[in-house]
């Protein structure tokens, strides 16, 4: 199958590092999305068959990040018993524990699931003791403190993630994302983001994955073909899977690390994501434009993403 993804030479001229200097805080942080949280998933997975020797919250300054129960009884449940899996829900890393217990960490805004040792140690949220082949702990690492870590019960889980959740972005069929959304008059790039639609998308990878899809971020999801959702669909699993692939977007507050405290590699492969006023990468007429939807900024092509039908140099998908 023919790539989808476009190279530019543009985004590495003199000009473009201009307006990369020039691009507003928002847009320099990244807030972990499917991939990157993803890639904590998988980095984190050797700690499988560990066991907890305990459960510490680390000296810190900060304002206490949310979490339940609270740090002994935490300790108390968890001590002596073994990781059973890591798994995902969205944008949470879901750690089950013996005994039917599931660690949902939530990282939110800058929070970092980590083996390594963390960026800085002021912001290190949580340590777990671990005795096992893969290393001797687990972090919770987050600068901001949004993120939020809560033990909880397979009923918990059920009615406190999974039934505010919608099928995950991975996993989600253009017939489903049609269902959800075929009626709304939201904006698709708008609609993209409710977690209880599709689980998984944020701001930056809602842009790119429509620009693949060659659509306007504008377009209401009502007025959308049923070849159209199909090619939401297909484009944001590429783009997700591919972003995978880099492990993720290190932006450039360099907040996203990896477990291992790497940078994630995505961020050169981005299309239009922060890159306004650069000319588009795939049909060159067009000048990728800024607009705020939803009080989030959004990137797209004025010329090759459209609302009706589909521009000559978009790959079918
Ligand atoms: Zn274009």
């Amino acid at each position: 199958m023919q790539s989808i993804f476009y190279k530019s030479a543009q985004r590495l001229s003199p000009e473009g590092n201009r307006r990369s200097m020039q691009r507003s805080r928002a847009e320099r942080e990244s807030v972990p999305e499917l991939p990157e949280v993803e890639t904590m998933r998988r980095g984190v997975l050797p700690i499988v068959g560990s066991r907890i020797d305990a459960v510490i919250r680390p000296p810190c300054d900060r304002k206490p990040i949310l979490m339940t129960p609270r740090i002994d009884a935490m300790d108390r449940r968890l001590r002596g018993k073994h990781i059973v899996d890591v798994g995902r829900r969205g944008k949470r890393v879901m750690i089950n524990i013996e005994d039917e217990q599931t660690m949902v960490i939530e990282p939110r805004m800058t929070g970092l699931v980590l083996l390594a040792d963390p960026p800085t140690l002021e912001h290190l949220r949580l340590r777990i003791t671990l005795s096992g082949p893969a290393g001797d702990q687990l972090l919770f690492w987050d600068r901001r403190g949004l993120g939020t870590v809560r033990l909880l019960t397979p009923k918990q889980v059920e009615t406190l993630v999974d039934a505010k959740l919608g099928v995950d972005a991975l996993a989600i069929t253009a017939e489903q994302l049609k269902a959800k959304l075929g009626k709304s008059q939201r904006a698709i790039k708008v609609a993209l983001l409710d977690q209880a639609v599709v689980a998984g998308v944020g701001n930056l990878y809602a842009a790119e994955l429509l620009f693949f899809a060659g659509i306007d971020p504008r377009t209401r999801c009502d007025r959308l073909t049923q070849v159209q959702w199909r090619r939401i669909q297909a484009a944001m699993r590429q783009v997700l899977e591919e972003a995978i692939r880099y492990e993720g977007s290190t932006l450039g507050d360099g907040t996203y690390r990896n477990a291992l405290n790497g940078e994630g590699g995505y961020q050169a492969h981005h299309q239009v994501y922060a890159r306004a006023g650069d000319p588009c990468p795939r049909c060159y007429d067009g000048v990728i434009r800024r607009i705020v939807q939803a009080q989030r900024s959004t990137f797209f092509c004025p010329v090759c993403q459209q609302k009706r039908g589909l521009h000559r140099l978009v790959v079918p998908i």
